[in-house]
């Protein structure tokens, strides 16, 4: 979706978070759009080898290296095979297996020993210019000439890494050549450190009496971090589990310790940490290998020698012998509970070393059953007596340390219940250590794990990469890793042999573990302005020490940034594709529509490894507003209440022993031919292996037509613990909300879509539960869905193989012939265009997202494609420059959407009205910066937006956009042959046609802190809502 911005470096807080993912995450990731999921087009789908021949054998040497492990993981159908360098002793994995989409990366092992944010500073740093692309940003503008279907950077607790994928094999040897030299040959120039680190500057930069600032995009972007509760709260729980080594520091930087950092300290890091001898690299796919050994070889590895890496190991934690608290203060969110229920709580316990891989296994399985679903123990004691507002992302095991550690948190809770939660904590595992657990429990927790290593992702050389760097970072054995049958099949045979093991796993890790943290969190009202005061202190310090001399060359200094940011770089010294590598739209597995019982039914026969897919819509029109308003909270809680024959709890456990879970969500599209109408509806999907197929429709079956809905007390609960997600995680992805929220503004649909998941969802939910009783609430819930569980309203798609389809079909006429058909009538939901306004959501952070949308024309119109290109190249030659570079923005974009609105939006930005002026100065920028728009550019632009088109689709998702928003295989090739053929001078048409004149019909917004010039500025009339 945003190509840029989603590409940009963001790993570096995620590490402190933990993993438990709520079954609603975000509100904006409900209702998905056709852009927000590129997903129209099949490539090879990664399809499991049958047998591989050995390419290299253990103990030969090849280019540089030798092979000193082989061997084969058949679950994966992948062949692993481990190289050493034989000079500088760098390990490279090969994963060799049968999928186009290959990966590439470097990981560094890096400890940092302070708060500076050295290696996240110095991962910005390399990406700035290095020996052999001397230019200004070749990431950047890599993204620019390249069809990477991945492309970024992280910072983790104790590494860095380097990763990319692509399916197409010159760009993946453009990028590894860009890569490698970025990490081992950066130019590290003093002026990429005052611009990506920190710098005094002058707040006018060419007036030497004006006040200085302190600027940097790392010191920005971290100052963004440190404003979100969820990142300090994850961040400061590490620091303080793990208090001995290199992980009591933030390793992103905390913005108030990264003005200590110097330019020489960045290169020292660099020279210490990024030496090929603690360095590691993964390959992963169908390319060849030796081109890559003896690229890596001859032209860097050979010219270093070896040097002892254990500098950068890093130890056990010594345990103590009492637990501890910590109590911590946040910002207070304006949006999030009452102040005085808006408090976080976690209890966290070290266990296991990672690399003891068994064990690591064994202690993820104890923590699904310990906190996930209603049949453990914590939502049992923690989440049923709703007390507080559910989980908090801390939640769950983490291995990305070494030494691992469980974790249990809840937000939005009383100071009050502080004790409780800990007294509920010891009583709970007291429980579970005489009690043990319900063994099909413990089934459906190890049928999952068994499920998902069959489904198949468009990213699994990814995905292997990231589930592997913590072990492989602390020299564990990656390939055991990978070998989960016989974990799960160890598993399982310690239980039979020792009924009470898991209960003895209890006892050593929960019960007589001293290691153990708990962790508090309250709003301060005075967090900002605390901040803004040590900010300013510390400002002056530094001003303070500053001679005519150092004075001088901070002014020097910013004017000379300033030159090198506003110049254009040549850049044709970088590698870039061409139209021959591209112009071939991949193979497209066929479609085949046809009605089974009256049912419109698509069915797509493609390699799913033994699993079927399922996705039912529900069409939506017949509702009322009313009742439309309450679907994503009936899409959260419907498959949670159990049925007419099951209880919750059973419910539960039957559907995760046979399926991957029965999930819905809103589904809000925008006809693609017009933008005059919009699709509405709920979306059913899962998916089981083949053999537990019929299972799984009667499953579905059970949920549709006996969905129970009587509890008020858990539905109370479930309401509660719905209201608290949705307000987190609105500054992460501020700029959907934005976006969203400003699409609003241009037509009626776009607000009903806002009002549905954007931040209006919030308010009026707030609003909705304070006004109706449970009862109430119930009833309607119950309508609704007795109303969209209709056979005469629904719309089917099935993916399965060819093999299995016959049978499948049985299974699903079944299925359809039970299902309750009442008589149901299509109706036109028609879309209106809104009158130009302007909204203002005031937040108390210290940065701004801004968005701009106007109406264009949808996707199916000739203008769509040439406008989809004017976006990616504004997006990169314009607005990149201006808000990003210059304005010192973290991320900036254009988009357009199918729907037919075009979007600007800004993320974690410094500024507002500035950023919404060139906005608006996109048209002035096209006709004073005409050279700019070149052959190149345009051809950039394309590949931008071929990076969506062509993005791999999971075999259980191949047909989704046909199904979903009506683009056919026909429909898409047109449109992907009429963007490649996009002309220059068809693009400056449509800037004139659209861009020229003010729009008739646009909207802006803000979300941000207070602004009371905001009207003067942009003489506008704002509409501001706290
Ligand atoms: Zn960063």
């Amino acid at each position: 979706m945003l190509s840029r911005l989603s590409l940009i470096r963001s790993g570096v807080f995620s590490n402190a978070a933990i993993k438990h993912k709520n079954r609603m995450s975000s509100a904006v990731q409900n209702a998905k759009t056709l852009d927000a999921q590129p997903q129209t087009q099949i490539t090879d789908s990664p399809t499991i080898v049958q047998l591989q021949d050995r390419k290299f054998e253990e103990g030969k040497q090849y280019h540089g290296f030798q092979c000193v492990r082989c061997e084969k993981v058949p679950e994966f159908g992948i062949m692993s095979y481990s190289f050493q360098h034989l000079g500088t002793g760098t390990e490279l994995w090969y994963v060799d297996r049968k999928d186009q989409n290959n990966a590439f990366s470097i990981n560094f092992r890096t400890t940092p020993f302070d708060s500076t944010g050295l290696p996240h500073i110095l991962e910005h740093s390399t990406l700035c210019g290095s020996e052999k692309y001397p230019v200004r940003d070749p990431f950047f503008k890599m993204l620019d000439r390249s069809l990477a279907t991945f492309m970024n950077a992280m910072t983790g607790p104790d590494y860095t890494m380097y990763p990319f994928s692509t399916m197409n094999e010159v760009d993946f040897r453009n990028l590894q050549k860009i890569y490698l030299d970025a990490v081992f040959k950066p130019k590290l120039s003093y002026l990429d450190f005052l611009q990506e680190g920190w710098r005094l500057e002058h707040s006018n930069i060419h007036d030497k009496n004006s006040d200085y600032v302190i600027k940097g995009v790392v010191y920005n972007e971290m100052k963004g971090a440190f404003s979100e509760n969820s990142s300090v709260f994850g961040q400061s729980l590490l620091n303080n589990l793990l208090p001995n080594h290199t992980y009591s520091y933030v390793s992103g930087g905390n913005p108030l310790e990264i003005p200590k950092l110097t330019h020489k300290n960045l290169v020292d890091f660099h020279q210490k940490y990024y030496h090929p001898s603690n360095a590691r690299i993964y390959t992963y796919g169908s390319f060849d290998l030796g081109k890559t050994l003896s690229y890596v070889n001859e032209h860097y590895l050979s010219k270093y020698t070896y040097v002892d890496n254990t500098y950068s190991r890093i130890p056990n934690q010594p345990r103590w012998d009492k637990e501890r608290n910590v109590h911590i203060s946040s910002r207070l969110d304006s949006m999030g509970a009452p102040f005085e229920k808006q408090n976080q709580i976690a209890i966290a316990l070290l266990m296991s070393d990672v690399i003891d891989i068994q064990e690591t296994f064994v202690l993820y399985v104890l923590s699904e059953l310990l906190v996930r679903g209603p049949n453990s123990p914590f939502y049992k004691s923690f989440i049923e007596p709703n007390f507080s507002g559910g989980y908090n992302q801390t939640t769950g095991f983490d291995p990305q340390t070494k030494d691992t550690f469980f974790c249990v948190g809840l937000q939005d809770v009383r100071v009050e219940d502080f004790g409780k939660v800990k007294n509920i904590f010891a009583e709970t595992v007291e429980q579970v250590m005489v009690q043990g657990f319900d063994s099909k429990h413990i089934e459906s927790v190890l049928h999952n794990i068994e499920l998902s290593l069959k489904h198949q992702s468009p990213q699994f050389g990814l995905g292997l990469l990231f589930n592997t760097t913590p072990l492989w970072n602390h020299e564990g054995d990656v390939v055991q890793n990978l070998r989960v049958s016989n974990m799960i099949a160890n598993f399982r045979n310690n239980l039979k042999c020792d009924p009470k093991f898991l209960q003895r796993k209890i006892e050593q890790y929960f019960i007589k573990n001293t290691h153990k943290l708990t962790l508090t969190m309250s709003p301060d009202e005075t967090y900002e302005e605390n901040f803004k005061i040590a900010e300013s202190e510390l400002l002056k310090q530094k001003v303070l020490g500053l001679d005519k001399e150092k004075k001088d060359r901070i002014y020097e200094n910013g004017m000379k940034l300033a030159e090198v940011q506003n110049s254009i770089t040549n850049v044709d010294i970088l590698p870039c594709l061409n139209l021959d590598d591209v112009k071939n739209a991949a193979k497209q597995e066929p479609l085949h529509v046809l009605k089974l019982r009256e049912v419109p039914t698509q069915v797509c026969n493609v390699q799913t490894n033994e699993i079927s897919y399922l996705k039912c819509f529900f069409d939506g029109s017949e509702l009322t507003k009313d009742e439309i308003k309450l679907i994503p909270l009936f899409c959260n809680v419907i498959n949670d209440m159990g049925t007419k024959n099951y209880d919750f709890r059973e419910f539960d456990k039957i559907v995760l022993s046979q399926t991957g879970g029965i999930d819905f969500r809103l589904h809000f599209a925008e006809n693609i031919f017009d933008s005059k109408s919009y699709n509405l509806g709920i979306l059913m999907t899962t998916h089981a292996l083949d053999k537990n197929s019929e299972n799984m429709f009667s499953l579905c079956k059970e949920l549709l037509t006996n969905f129970r809905l009587t509890d008020t007390e858990r539905l109370k609960m479930l309401i509660d613990n719905y209201v608290s997600n949705i307000t987190v995680g609105i500054t992460s992805s501020g700029h959907l909300y934005a976006m969203q929220s400003c699409a609003g503004l241009v037509t009626d649909a776009a607000k009903l879509k806002s009002e549905l998941s954007g931040v209006e969802h919030i308010e009026h939910m707030k609003n909705y539960v304070k006004a109706h009783t449970t009862e109430e609430i119930m009833e309607n819930l119950r309508m609704l869905g007795e109303k969209l569980f209709n056979k005469n309203a629904m719309r089917v798609a099935i993916n399965t193989s060819k093999e299995y389809y016959p049978k499948l079909v049985n299974h699903y006429e079944q299925f359809l012939n039970d299902l309750p058909s009442v008589e149901y009538k299509k109706m036109e939901n028609k879309v209106n265009l809104l009158k130009p306004s302007c909204q203002h959501f005031v937040m108390n952070i210290p940065v701004n997202y801004c968005a701009k949308s106007f109406f264009c024309v949808p996707y199916s119109h000739p203008d769509h494609p040439a406008l989809r290109v004017l976006a990616k190249l504004i997006s990169a030659k314009y607005l990149l420059q201006v808000v990003r570079v210059q304005n010192g923005a973290y991320g900036v974009g254009a988009k357009v959407g199918s729907d037919g609105i075009f979007n600007f939006f800004s993320y974690r930005d410094p500024n507002s009205t500035k950023t919404l002026e060139a906005f608006d100065n996109t048209y002035k920028w096209l006709q004073e910066h005409n050279e700019q728009v070149t052959e190149q550019a345009l051809f950039e632009a394309k590949l931008g937006v071929l990076q969506q088109l062509d993005a791999p689709v999971a075999p259980g998702n191949v047909g989704i956009d046909f199904f979903l928003y009506g683009v056919s295989q026909e429909m898409f090739l047109k449109y992907r042959n009429r963007m490649l053929s996009v002309t220059l001078k068809e693009l400056k048409d449509v800037a004139e046609r659209y861009f020229k004149a003010e729009p008739a019909y646009y909207g802006k917004c803000l979300l941000g802190p207070e602004n009371k010039a905001l009207e003067t500025e942009t003489n506008l009339k704002w509409k501001t809502i706290v």
